[in-house]
């Protein structure tokens, strides 16, 4: 099978310093991925890379069997990903209905689709985004990656900062997206969420890819090490 997402030996720079220095990623249709490692080892970096908003090299970086290396962030995003970058971005004076609805690109994710999943979302329809609580702009972000209908969404701390409750939620939308066998790449800080609801683990140390596998066999000392649990 062709991976829907293959990274191999994957560097990224900002500037003259060097963030990233041999990442794998790989993830197959219908896969969860969770992307960990302590802070400052180089996940946001390895997703805004994928994404083309990094400038970076790779031996291999493909999407769906595209070679994407060099691609404008843009065109990435149409070819099938769907990003909900860390801090909750939305467009604070449209409505929650109009933010929605300009990220829109056809597919099964629609408007209802999306409200169904957040109900809040279809309460709040009508207000602006930027009268939301931080934890409402985060869903209106996750459904702004929906609409765009990707073949794989990235979500990049999306439970960070927000309220007990409002995580809650996240996660249920994570755990349906799953259900519907969405390929989601997940960084997050709450391993208690995170590693039970991934297919797989890629553990991220100092830009490197140090272990790949099965949540279930990260063992305790793996965890100690590389995720400072
Ligand atoms: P966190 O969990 O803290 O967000 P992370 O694993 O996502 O961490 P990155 O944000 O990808 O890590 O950072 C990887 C490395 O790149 C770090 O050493 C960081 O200091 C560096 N870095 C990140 N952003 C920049 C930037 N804009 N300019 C220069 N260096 C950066």
């Amino acid at each position: 099978m062709t991976a829907l997402l293959d990274v191999r030996d994957l560097s990224a720079f900002y500037g003259a310093s060097q963030a990233l220095f041999s990442v794998d990623v790989a993830l197959g249709e219908g896969e969860v991925v969770a992307l960990a490692g302590r802070n400052g080892m180089g996940k946001t970096t390895t997703i805004r890379s994928i994404c083309g908003l990094v400038s970076s090299r790779a031996r291999t970086l493909r999407l769906a069997g595209c070679d994407i290396a060099g691609t404008a962030p843009h065109r990435i995003a149409r070819l099938g990903i769907g990003l909900v970058p860390e801090g909750r971005r939305c467009f604070r004076s449209l409505s929650v209905r109009e933010n929605l609805l300009v990220a829109a690109r056809k597919g099964p994710w629609t408007l209802s689709r999306v409200e169904a999943l957040f109900p809040r979302l279809a309460e709040r329809r009508d207000q602006s985004a930027g009268l939301l609580s931080g934890g409402e702009q985060q869903m209106v972000a996750i459904g702004r990656a929906l609409m765009t209908n990707p073949r794989l969404l990235i979500l990049d701390e999306a439970t960070e900062g927000l309220a007990p409750l409002i995580r809650k939620e996240i996660w249920a939308a994570i755990h349906a997206l799953k259900g519907e066998r969405l390929a989601i790449l997940v960084v997050d800080k709450t391993l208690s969420e995170l590693l039970p609801i991934a297919d797989r683990c890629v553990v991220l140390e100092n830009g490197r890819t140090v272990w790949t596998g099965h949540p279930a066999d990260l063992s305790r000392e793996m965890q100690e090490r590389y995720l400072g649990v």
